[in-house]
C-alpha cells in the first residue's frame, strides 16, 4: 500500500527542509506544491499577464508542463523544460504564487498534476492545503509552524547566503502580508486538517521535528 505525509504550514515553517529529509530517509518521492504554484506565477509573469487576470493564469496552469525532477538535495523544478529551481525563488515570485494560488482554476489544474504525481509512489507532500484538500486521505498529517520572527528570520539567512541581502523588515512584512493573503483566500485557505498534528518549530532542531513526525507515522507516543 503506498503512503502519504502531508506537510503544511506557513511560510518558512521548516516544511521544506523536514520534507526533504524525510524523503531522503524513507526513499519516498518528494513533492514541493508550493514550487508548482510558484512556476505558474513565474509563467504569468514570463508571458506578461497580469495576475489577477483569472482566466488566462488558469489557462497557463492548465496547460504548463511542470515537473520536479528528483535530485540528492530535494528536487528540480522543471517548467517547459527549463530548469527554474532558483528563478522562482525571489520574493516577487513568491507573493506572485501566494496571488496566482487564489484563482480557483489555478488550483485545479495544480492539485490534479499532484494527485497524478503520487499516483504509484511512496510521497512526502508539503503544502498549504494538502491535509485537507489535496490528500485528505494522507497516513500521516503535519501542521508545521513557527513564530513570524523565526520565519522571517530563517528565510532572511536563506537569501543572504545565495548573496541576496534583503532587509529582514521587507523579508518579515512580505511574509506576513502572503500568510495574511494564504490563510484569507476563499478556496482552500491555508488552515489545518482536523486530523494533523501541530507542531511548532520554533525552538526546535530539523533532527527533533524529522524525530516528532517518524514517531507521529508509527503511532508511537
Ligand atoms: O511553499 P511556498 O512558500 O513555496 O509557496 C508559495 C505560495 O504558493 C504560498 O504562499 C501559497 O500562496 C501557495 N501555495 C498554495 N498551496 C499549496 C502550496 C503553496 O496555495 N499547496
Amino acid at each position: 500500500m503506498k503512503h502519504i505525509i502531508a506537510i503544511d504550514g506557513p511560510a518558512a515553517a521548516g516544511k521544506s527542509t523536514v520534507a526533504k529529509k524525510l524523503a531522503a530517509d524513507l526513499g519516498y518521492t518528494y513533492i514541493d506544491t508550493g514550487a508548482m504554484y510558484r512556476a505558474v506565477a513565474l509563467a504569468c509573469l514570463d508571458r506578461g499577464i497580469p495576475l489577477a487576470d483569472e482566466k488566462c493564469c488558469g489557462e497557463i496552469a492548465a496547460s504548463c508542463h511542470i515537473a520536479l525532477k528528483p535530485v540528492a538535495e530535494g528536487c528540480l523544478v522543471m517548467l517547459d523544460g527549463e530548469d527554474v529551481t532558483e528563478k522562482i525563488r525571489i520574493p516577487l515570485i513568491a507573493q506572485g504564487a501566494s496571488k496566482v494560488s487564489a484563482i480557483p482554476a489555478v488550483r485545479q489544474a495544480l492539485v490534479a498534476k499532484q494527485r497524478q504525481m503520487a499516483e504509484d509512489c511512496n510521497v512526502v507532500v508539503e503544502g498549504r492545503d494538502i491535509g485537507t484538500i489535496v490528500f485528505p486521505e494522507a497516513d500521516c498529517k503535519i501542521f508545521l509552524s513557527a513564530s513570524l520572527e523565526k520565519r522571517a528570520a530563517r528565510r532572511y539567512e536563506e537569501f543572504k547566503k545565495k548573496g541576496n541581502d534583503i532587509p529582514l523588515a521587507d523579508v518579515t512584512a512580505e511574509m506576513a502580508e502572503r500568510d495574511e493573503r494564504d490563510s484569507c483566500r476563499d478556496h482552500s485557505p491555508l488552515k489545518q486538517a482536523e486530523d494533523a498534528v501541530y507542531l511548532d518549530s520554533s525552538n526546535l532542531t530539523l533532527a527533533q521535528v524529522v524525530a516528532f513526525v517518524k514517531k507521529q507515522m508509527t503511532g508511537e507516543k
